[in-house]
């Protein structure tokens, strides 16, 4: 579903990623996890393009995103995307909200736009809200909603980067219920977080990231269950998280 080969990239003179290589299957679950300032958010990024890389090959889907005549933004409307953030438009409804993109980039009806948009809604548990306007919202109910938003264009594949880490520390659980049915309803998924217990939960795999390369890339049972196999940058990272 998601392959990066050999992919190099640079800010001008700064290489912050280098020669990352590995690839996502349909239906899993992979967290990315490292140091500040390794490159999660930039890997993740290169993924919908949002961030073009100098050297290496990334395909999703069979659409090969480096290649400069894919077209990027019928590409990125299949590839949902989390952030930190929620970046809900303030001025809108939650509604209106779900049915934009859908509207503006698939080309879908108003109906159909709603009825799927509120589809999503009822997925993570905010029917209720429907009418509110962001500012309204808690902030892990805003972040519910940017993920029913994302999953209401039919993606592919979801994206998700440190979905958690601004929220208040009650309403982590809430959100983090969200992205475990999500991937137990075979979602494939590629998720930044720093939430070992959902990597526990629901991952298959863990990538661990330093200095902008992938230092370990195994399965979450390895991953975990053998820490004197792991890398010792990996194993120092692992003592101060868990
Ligand atoms: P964090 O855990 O803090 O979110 P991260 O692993 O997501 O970190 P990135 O945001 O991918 O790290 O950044 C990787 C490196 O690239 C950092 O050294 C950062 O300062 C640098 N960097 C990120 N964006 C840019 C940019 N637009 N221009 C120049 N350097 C950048
Ligand atoms: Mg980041």
């Amino acid at each position: 579903m998601i392959d990066i080969r050999n992919v190099s990239k640079w800010y001008g003179a700064f290489q912050v990623l280098t020669d990352c290589t590995t690839s996502i299957a349909k239906g899993e679950v992979v967290v990315v996890c490292g140091p500040s300032g390794s490159g999660k958010s930039t890997l993740i990024k290169t993924v919908n393009a949002l961030e073009p890389v100098q050297q290496g090959e990334i395909i999703v889907d069979g659409v090969t995103i480096t290649d400069p005549k894919t077209n990027l933004p019928k590409l990125r409307s299949r590839v949902g995307m989390v952030f930190q953030h929620f970046e809900l438009f303030p001025h809108l409804s939650v509604t209106e909200n779900l049915t934009l993109a859908q509207i503006k980039v698939l080309g879908r009806g108003a109906d159909e736009a709603k009825e799927r948009g509120l589809k999503m809604l009822d997925r993570v548990g905010l029917s209720a809200h429907k009418d509110k306007f962001p500012g309204q919202l808690s902030g892990g109910q805003q972040q519910r909603v940017a993920i029913a938003r994302a999953l209401s264009m039919d993606p592919v594949v979801m994206l998700f980067d440190e979905p958690t880490s601004a929220l208040d520390p009650e309403m982590v659980g809430e959100v983090l219920d969200v992205m475990v049915q999500l991937a137990q309803d075979g979602m494939t998924m590629m998720c930044v977080t720093h939430e070992m217990g959902f990597a526990r939960k629901v991952s298959h795999r863990v990538i661990f990231m330093d200095g902008g390369r992938i230092v370990e890339d195994c399965a979450k049972e390895e991953f975990f269950g053998h820490p004197d196999r792991r890398a010792p940058r990996t194993q120092e990272f692992l003592s101060k998280i868990l």
